[in-house]
């Protein structure tokens, strides 16, 4: 039995549009993330198959590819959720206090966050993560599926603007996808990652202090 599967949609392919066009969350979803999932499981037959010939020559490689495919499977089932044709507005309570906190206003996180996805050089994603060490949000960018994040972040909101995931829809434009992402954005889900986030994290890396 493979490890890891492809989620549902918790939507119908169109129900995104105009934001999103359902020929993009169809392609998205069915073969960019599909392709993550069978990439992810097959790595992980490949190490145990290395394991058992004692041949790791390749181990290099299938970590590398692990980690590539594992991190595309985690960011694209995070991202699905963090979107819903019922989404927009802004955060509201604990989440919209932590944002106001560590970003200065609500309109300097999404600026900020704006800013760190129109700025991905090549392939990627912007993240506002929950940082279990400082006990605040961060956002940073992730390139490709894996690169460039720290360990012990948890994601709570991620966009993707790898060119599949806006090119049908916006061409070169990847500012007005930008914009159009904040009017679905599943404030809820989020929500609902950040207070699980902390409650899971906390002295987890670095015991807290006293
Ligand atoms: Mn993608």
């Amino acid at each position: 039995m493979p490890v890891y599967s492809l989620p549902e949609l918790p939507y119908d392919y169109s129900a995104l549009a105009p934001h999103i066009s359902a020929t993009i969350m169809e392609l998205h979803h069915s073969k960019h993330h599909q392709a993550y999932v069978t990439g992810a499981n097959a790595a992980l037959e490949q190490l145990a198959e290395a394991r058992e010939s004692g041949n790791l020559a390749n181990v290099n490689k299938l970590e590398k590819d692990l980690a590539f495919n594992l991190g595309g499977h985690i960011n694209h089932s995070v991202f699905w959720k963090n979107l819903s044709p019922d989404g927009g507005g802004s955060p509201e309570g604990e989440l919209a206090a932590a944002l106001d906190d560590g970003f200065g206003s609500l309109d300097a996180f999404r600026a900020h966050f704006t800013a760190t996805a129109l700025g991905v050089q090549g392939s990627g994603w912007a993240v506002l993560a929950w940082d279990s060490v400082g006990a605040r949000p961060v956002i940073f960018q992730l390139f490709d599926q894996q690169g460039n994040a720290p360990l012990g972040v948890i994601p709570l909101l991620q966009l993707d603007v790898w060119e599949h995931a806006y090119y049908l829809d916006y061409r070169n434009v990847r500012a007005d996808y930008v914009k159009a992402f904040w009017e679905i954005v599943n404030w809820a889900d989020v929500e609902a990652r950040f207070t699980a986030a902390r409650a899971a994290t906390s002295g987890l890396i670095v015991p807290s202090a006293g």
